[in-house]
């Protein structure tokens, strides 16, 4: 009797336990979702917090968003793979690494606002839009910055905002902004951007022509001038397409 107790006992917490794992987020295993989900786990294991990627928002911001979705095909099988990806029109969705980098140096948090230059396929704004408040980005290719726009839309980001345009001018009625990412390498920075910085905030960007240095620019008000004053960090060599538009002009 003693045995047919615990036997009915352990048949009840079996069906418990399968009936939990049923309830998880998961859908279940052999399912493509949750394919990518190893992929992608794996991808923030190596790729991302190996390399020294630390801050944990950033580490589940990327763990979170689907980058399968915005790499188009025939690249999309390639997705969590450790380099950029053609996204169409000339132009590249960037290294996870590079992403994740970048979102760390911004340092937004949840009550940031923070502008993008260069929406390309939309990861890094939905990446950015797990972090911060508000994201505003602007893309000049008007074919990426459409499905861009419909792709984050349909994926439920109504904290994220695209434009079509240049960026070298930022987003002047939207400014300033705690933080501004630009994911295309001009030659030299825009001043308009370092204007739109709020005191404290961080511009991250790839500067120069052929080759490129990663640079943090970050804004303090001199207290005897009360003069805006900007400390320069390089960081790391990168190779990013051009800004076109306003940037290949001299400053
Ligand atoms: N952040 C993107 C990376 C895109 S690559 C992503 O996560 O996929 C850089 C993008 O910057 C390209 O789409 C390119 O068209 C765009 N770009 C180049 N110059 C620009 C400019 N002056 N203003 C806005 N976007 C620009």
């Amino acid at each position: 009797m003693a045995r047919i107790v615990a036997t009915v006992g352990f048949c009840v917490a079996l069906s418990g336990l399968v009936l939990a794992a049923c309830q998880g987020d998961e859908p279940p295993a052999g399912d493509d979702d949750a394919v990518w989900r190893v992929q992608r786990l794996a991808m923030v294991e190596r790729q991302i917090a190996a390399r020294g990627v630390a801050d944990p928002a950033v580490l589940d911001a990327m763990r979170r968003v689907p980058r399968h979705l915005f790499v188009p095909e025939p690249h999309r099988e390639r997705a969590y793979g450790d380099h950029p990806l053609p996204i169409g029109e000339g132009q590249t969705i960037s290294q996870p690494y590079i992403v994740a980098l970048m979102s760390e140096l911004l340092r937004a948090g949840p009550a940031s606002r923070v502008l993008e230059i260069g929406t390309g396929s939309g990861y890094q704004a939905a990446v950015l839009a797990e972090l911060c408040r508000e994201v505003y980005s602007i893309e000049i290719v008007p074919a990426l910055g459409r499905r861009a726009d419909g792709l984050l839309k349909r994926l439920g980001y109504d904290n994220i905002s695209v434009r079509i345009g240049d960026g070298y001018r930022g987003w002047p009625e939207a400014a300033p902004f705690d933080g501004i990412i630009v994911t295309a390498a001009p030659g030299h920075v825009p001043r308009p951007l370092l204007e739109q910085l709020a005191p404290g905030g961080r511009l991250v960007i790839p500067v120069g022509e052929r080759s490129q240095w990663l640079q943090v620019y970050t804004k303090r008000i001199d207290r005897k001038t009360r003069q805006a004053v900007f400390d320069i960090e390089d960081i790391i060599p990168v190779r990013f397409v051009p800004m076109t538009g306003e940037a290949r002009n001299d400053p």
